[in-house]
């Protein structure tokens, strides 16, 4: 079982990734969990197709922990995919990572790990500076990161703080970095400057994602582009990561930036 983790800045496209690309795992017959570890709680909706799915730790606060059910927090959506959203603390209230190390606990607890499963998935916010976030991999979980990014500043500025994180873990652990996603926000010379990054990381751009409208309104119909528009030139898109991902054998420990370095190679595309 490969357990990945999916890193980014907030809002850069992660769940939308990771949902398009576990779907098109799921085509290639693997058999997948997806565990949302945003405490926004959205990063299964478009593989259960509803809005919302109620989270671990709504869960928990409407029964005691003995008496949970694995089948509360997990449910399965397009292809047999389970997915469960670990859910967090109020805005400004307590630790965003308890959400994801009780999920973690209780799947573990439940049987939730099951050894017909291929890979489990973790979408996990960022860009905070918070040990809560490095959960899945502080846990011993995710062994495999794939960051996704783009080409704007604060992409390339969180993706940089995520390194120092696998950095810092793989001094004493096994986490490695499998590489960059580069998702389209249409900046100038965007691949060219993500692939620096990547090598001046010494990882490598994985894939470069266009943007595509498709994306957006498959979403509105809560859907992945790989149910909504199996045929899409999108949808291969998503279907080439999968892919890579698949056969993925290289790994590194990323060498994080200095401010001034990020800067000045960022600086050297903008002009
Ligand atoms: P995150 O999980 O990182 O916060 P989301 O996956 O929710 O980000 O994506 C934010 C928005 O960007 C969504 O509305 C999604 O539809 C859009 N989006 C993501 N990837 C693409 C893409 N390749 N093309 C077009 N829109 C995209
Ligand atoms: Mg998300």
């Amino acid at each position: 079982m490969r357990q990945i983790a999916i890193y980014g800045k907030g809002g850069i496209g992660k769940s939308t990734t990771t949902q398009n690309l576990i779907a098109a795992l799921a085509q290639r017959g693997r058999r997948v969990m997806l565990v949302g570890c945003d405490p926004k709680a959205d990063s299964t909706r478009l593989i259960l197709g509803k809005p919302a799915q109620e989270t671990v730790l709504d869960v928990l606060s409407r029964c005691g922990e003995d008496e949970v059910e694995l089948e509360q927090i997990l449910q399965t959506g397009y292809l047999g995919i389970r997915a469960v959203e670990s859910g967090g603390p109020e805005p400004g209230v307590g630790c965003a990572g308890r959400g994801i190390i009780t999920a973690i606990h209780l799947l573990e607890e439940l049987g939730g790990y099951d050894q017909a499963l291929d890979y489990v998935f973790y979408d996990v916010l960022g860009d905070v500076v918070c040990g809560g976030f490095a959960m899945p991999i502080r846990e011993g979980k995710a062994r495999e990161i794939y960051i996704v990014c783009s080409g704007e500043m604060m992409a390339l500025y969180a993706a940089n703080n995520i390194c120092k994180g696998i950095r810092r873990y793989a001094e004493t652990g096994a986490v490695r970095l499998g590489g960059l996603i580069c998702n389209q926000r249409l900046v100038e010379r965007e691949r060219e400057l993500v692939e620096e990054f990547a090598q001046a990381l010494g990882t490598r751009l994985l894939y470069f994602l266009p943007r595509d409208k498709v994306v957006q309104r498959a979403e509105l119909r809560r859907q992945t582009v790989l149910e909504y528009a199996p045929e899409s030139a999108q949808a291969e898109e998503y279907r080439r990561l999968a892919a890579l991902i698949d056969g993925n054998e290289t790994f590194s420990v990323p060498n994080p930036l200095t401010p001034e370095g990020l800067e000045e190679l960022v600086s050297r595309y903008c002009l």
